[in-house]
């Protein structure tokens, strides 16, 4: 059966990178010379040992992880970390405080959860929409907060973070699901990194936190023992089963990355790609328009509305019909926000991007 050519841009799960599917599939009935499936593994095999630490070692080599952090492979998804973060860090210091910047759904959701474990202190006046991040000089940061928090990229509105906030060392923890290793990052700067895979390393299932040892060890006593750093760092992510397809999965995905020469290589391919449809969109004359301030634009998921500023309903429904007939699907923005999202991870190609941007052009001229 010939295969429909496809371009998914979809905003997780996401596109996989073409070798990292025919690999998987290549080695889907028989891993390596096991005569069985990774599906069908015991974690607690030798070769399963074998693949979470090497996919554990490629990931410190390409964040190049300082020798005094951890890493940890959970379920739970992102959604878990919001628990699993005050659950650990917020005991930290007494009063049971933390500091959290909201600049979209993902951070509020994190903040809301917070608030079951203390007292959570928004740092900045809250947005009416999220659309931009507040300038660091209005931020009323807390020197007794346990932990600052915030989201580096918000995944349904495309507000992203180029920048690391000064906490004054108050630790600071990011959620980097969906632009982890789309750009080189210093660890040494977080006390805590996590990203859901389903973005830009893999397929839903796993995450990934990065913490630094000494703030391991501190989780509440309510903590579920499946989100306890201490205890996972301790049984190297196998208190329980894992999820060890998904940790297979993530493994040939760094492998890719770094083939593809690692996260800065990643860096000037995403920068490519996100203002190729950025160019396209401040060249439209208000055709097309991004609600995002251009300081903090996502190079991850580039939202936009189509027609006029708060959107054409009719023209945004034939944009999508048109684009999906062309093979490029999951353009539709995030039901809570509407118009368009492209979401370009890693494994999104140049070509892909600029074909985007070509049917923006195309469609433009005829419905202007
Ligand atoms: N954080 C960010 C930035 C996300 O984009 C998402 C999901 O899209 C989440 C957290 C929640 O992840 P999960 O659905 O894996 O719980």
């Amino acid at each position: 059966m010939e295969q429909k050519q496809v371009i998914n841009f979809g905003a997780g799960p996401a596109k996989l990178p073409q070798p990292v599917l025919l690999q998987a599939q290549k080695e889907l009935l028989t891993y390596s010379d096991t005569g069985i499936s990774v599906l069908e593994m015991s974690h607690r095999s030798s070769d399963f040992n074998n693949i979470l630490n090497r996919t554990k070692s490629l990931l410190r080599e390409l964040l190049n992880i300082p020798d005094n952090y951890q890493v940890m492979f959970l379920q739970g998804g992102g959604s878990g970390q919001f628990s699993g973060v005050p659950l650990n860090l917020i005991g930290l210091k007494e009063g049971r405080c933390a500091d959290y910047l909201v600049t979209g759904t993902w951070s509020a959701k994190a903040a809301k959860e917070a608030e079951k474990y203390g007292k959570v202190n928004v740092v900045h006046p809250k947005l009416d929409s999220y659309t931009k991040i507040p300038d660091s000089s209005s931020w009323n940061l807390n020197p007794s907060a346990s932990y600052v928090y915030y989201c580096c990229n918000e995944t349904v509105h495309g507000v992203e973070f180029n920048f690391v906030p000064e906490t004054n060392g108050v630790v600071l923890v990011s959620d980097m699901s969906s632009n982890f290793l789309s750009r080189p990052v210093d660890v040494s700067k977080f006390g805590l990194i996590y990203a859901g895979a389903q973005k830009n390393v893999g397929c839903a299932g796993v995450t990934v936190v990065i913490v630094r040892e000494d703030l391991i060890g501190h989780a509440l006593k309510e903590c579920p023992i499946v989100l306890d750093y201490k205890v996972q760092v301790e049984n190297n992510s196998m208190y329980n089963t894992p999820p060890c397809f998904s940790i297979y999965i993530m493994g040939l995905v760094m492998e890719w990355i770094k083939n593809s020469g690692g996260s800065a290589a990643m860096e000037t391919l995403n920068r490519k790609k996100s203002s190729t449809i950025y160019d396209i969109i401040n060249a439209s004359n208000g055709f097309y328009v991004c609600p995002v301030e251009e300081a903090c634009r996502s190079r991850m998921n580039v939202p936009f509305r189509v027609g006029k500023k708060e959107g054409d309903e009719g023209l945004e429904k034939k944009f999508l019909d048109r684009a999906s007939k062309r093979g490029m699907i999951s353009l539709k923005g995030h039901r809570s926000v509407g118009g368009m999202r492209a979401s370009l991870y890693n494994a999104v190609t140049v070509e892909e991007a600029e074909a985007l941007a070509d049917f923006m052009k195309e469609f433009q001229k005829e419905h202007q």
